[in-house]
């Protein structure tokens, strides 16, 4: 729990908001006094929901619609977000960006399609490239950019290899970056969840893969997006100002033993 507004006066655009790791993210952020746009692609009532949320908790937020992994898809966020963010009474620009949207391709190498491969690495990689691309005279300096990635990316894990990919071409771009913007005084990071009770992995509904996954865990529990929502909110903050380029596991210490 928090009573600190350290986030008092900035914007974020936080991709993916509306559900999951992303929800427990806006919500945190808007606890700590960031105006956030939560972004989502289909489940508008997800969206508002998540947006009615935040009102309820005293914050500030409102939805932004932009399917991702689609021709133009930055352009199309970035437009609804200068719209809906005129009618706020706020300054145009962000302080905070987080890459969070994402989908999973639960296949071995050998049950990849063309299009699995095609469509994961657009929703999860050349999305957040081009709306980082066109973002960057947005963000003001000073700014923040947290890519979710995943602790997949330090592990073998072949049943989910084109996804953990993605998320390892997301940490290059963190790297290049955050060495790009530092004169900004823009920092960029990863934030590497591990196994977290999302609806991305429909499979935690086997209880003996939920006993795997939570296993999997030093402290023997799946992770909850408000344990990755914790981790985002420091990096965002100006407490992080001095950590950049960085991958930040918050995993709970999965995969960590022998
Ligand atoms: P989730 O519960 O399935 O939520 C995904 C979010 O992304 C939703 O807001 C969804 O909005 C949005 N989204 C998905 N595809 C989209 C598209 N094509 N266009 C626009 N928006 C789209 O997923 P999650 O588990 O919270 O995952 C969030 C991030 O954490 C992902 O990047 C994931 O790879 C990463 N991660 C998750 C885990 C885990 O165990 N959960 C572990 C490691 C990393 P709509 O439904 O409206 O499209």
């Amino acid at each position: 729990m928090t009573t600190d507004m350290r986030h008092e006066g900035k914007t974020a655009l936080v991709t993916g908001g509306s559900r999951g790791i992303g929800r427990a993210i806006s919500r945190r952020l808007a606890r700590e006094g960031a105006l956030v746009a939560v972004h989502y692609g289909h489940d508008e009532a997800a969206a508002e929901r998540t947006v009615k949320e935040i009102d309820a908790e005293g914050g500030r937020a409102f939805a932004v619609r932009a399917e991702l992994g689609v021709d133009g898809d930055a352009a199309t966020l970035w437009g609804a977000f200068d719209r809906a963010l005129a009618g706020q009474d706020a300054e145009p620009g962000l302080d905070i960006l987080v890459n969070n949207a994402g989908i999973t391709v639960p296949r071995t190498i050998a049950n990849v399609t063309e299009q699995d491969y095609d469509r994961v690495f657009a929703i999860n990689t050349k999305a957040p490239f081009f709306i980082i691309q066109r973002g960057l005279d947005r963000l003001r300096d000073g700014g923040r950019i947290v890519n979710i990635s995943s602790v997949a990316t330090r592990v073998g894990l072949p049943a989910i290899v084109s996804y953990t990919m993605t998320k390892s071409a997301l940490d290059h771009l963190t790297l290049a970056l955050a060495t790009e913007l530092g004169p900004r005084g823009i920092t960029v990071n990863s934030v590497a969840p591990g196994y977290t009770e999302t609806e991305i992995n429909p499979t935690l509904r086997i209880q003996e893969i939920r006993q795997r996954y939570s296993d999997a865990s030093v402290f023997g529990r799946l992770g909850q997006p408000a344990d990755i929502a914790d981790v985002v909110s420091f990096v965002a903050s100006d407490e992080a100002r001095w950590v950049t380029g960085q991958w930040i596991d918050a995993s709970g210490g999965a995969h960590i033993g022998a």
